[in-house]
């Protein structure tokens, strides 16, 4: 059922406006309190992709979290989406950037090699400082640029689209792979997937949780694998919640699946101890 693939909209409400416009600017304020004093409140975690060919994890996906002071949990499309208002997404990009590159990188000297994908937004690739920035991270921890990859969505890549083509280019002289997340449910018409600049296609969640059940999400995934494979590109599967919707994208030639089925996102230490589990088991 296609309907559900609706973009989630914050609500402005008209009653209780003044009261809800304070919190999100004391929200914004706190999350650049925490970035400055990096002290645990934020924090990474890192959600297996299982490469279907092999049968390996080679890849995850990292994906922030905040617990504040007091124990409670923010979650991520509340306070991403204000940082984006607000510009700290830049701050924050940057923070998750050398934390992640440092995380590939201390995996990297455990014997363990893995690639590692970040959600940045259209604001981040926009400033050059970006991409120094990356490029910094990735000399000082010595860390190949093949071992990032960007995920960006299609609404991202529509804002100032030449533009952002150019940086994604200019991106890719890194070694770096780019990644057209939720793809699907966003506006990108196949004339522009085809010059869009990128290595990878990662289906909306929208099309997975029920993959097992409807036979038109069956349908849209064969033929968006068909579609990117033709195009050069791998696709990826978000939101593989059971077996028998991993199974339908293993008989379709997916090539990357991610979702609860296999693992929640992890704290890097947990991922670990997850990892040896599922390589002894396998
Ligand atoms: P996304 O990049 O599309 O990430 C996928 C979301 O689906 C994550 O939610 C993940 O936890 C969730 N997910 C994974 N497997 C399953 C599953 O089997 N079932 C279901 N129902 N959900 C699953 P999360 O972590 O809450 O993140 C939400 C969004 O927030 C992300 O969507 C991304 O757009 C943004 N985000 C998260 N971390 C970062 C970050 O470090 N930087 C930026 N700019 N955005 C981030
Ligand atoms: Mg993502
Ligand atoms: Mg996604
Ligand atoms: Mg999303």
């Amino acid at each position: 059922d296609t309907a559900s693939c609706e973009h989630k909209t914050i609500h402005y409400y008209q009653e209780g406006e003044d009261e809800e416009h304070l919190e999100r600017l004391a929200i914004i304020d706190e999350l650049k309190q925490a970035l400055v004093d990096d002290d645990g409140q934020l924090f990474m975690t890192y959600q297996p992709k299982l490469n279907i060919k092999t049968n390996c994890i080679d890849k995850v996906e990292s994906l922030i979290r905040w617990q504040r002071k007091d124990g409670q949990w923010v979650s991520p499309e509340l306070f991403i989406d204000l940082a984006e208002q607000s510009g700290v997404i830049v701050e924050l990009t940057s923070w998750v950037v050398k934390t992640v590159v440092s995380q590939v990188a201390a995996w990297q000297q455990q014997g363990i090699t893995m690639q590692a994908a970040i959600n940045v937004s259209a604001q981040d690739i926009a400033y050059p400082s970006f991409y120094s920035h990356l490029a910094k991270q990735l000399e000082k921890h010595a860390v190949n640029g093949r071992l990032i990859t960007i995920e960006l969505t299609e609404r991202d890549m529509i804002e100032n689209e030449e533009q952002g083509i150019k940086a994604l280019e200019n991106l890719k002289t890194l070694g770096v792979k780019i990644s057209l997340d939720d793809y699907g449910v966003g506006q990108t018409s196949l004339g522009r997937l085809k010059s869009l600049p990128i290595d990878e296609l990662k289906l909306d969640k929208c099309f997975i949780l029920q993959l097992d059940q409807s036979r038109q999400d069956q349908y849209i995934v064969q033929s968006t694998v068909t579609l990117g494979h033709q195009l050069g590109f791998s696709v990826v599967a978000e939101g593989v919640e059971n077996k028998d919707s991993l199974d339908i994208l293993v008989q379709n030639k997916c090539d990357y699946a991610q979702g609860y089925y296999l693992s929640r996102p992890l704290k890097s230490e947990q991922f670990l101890q997850w990892l040896e589990v599922y390589n002894e088991a396998s």
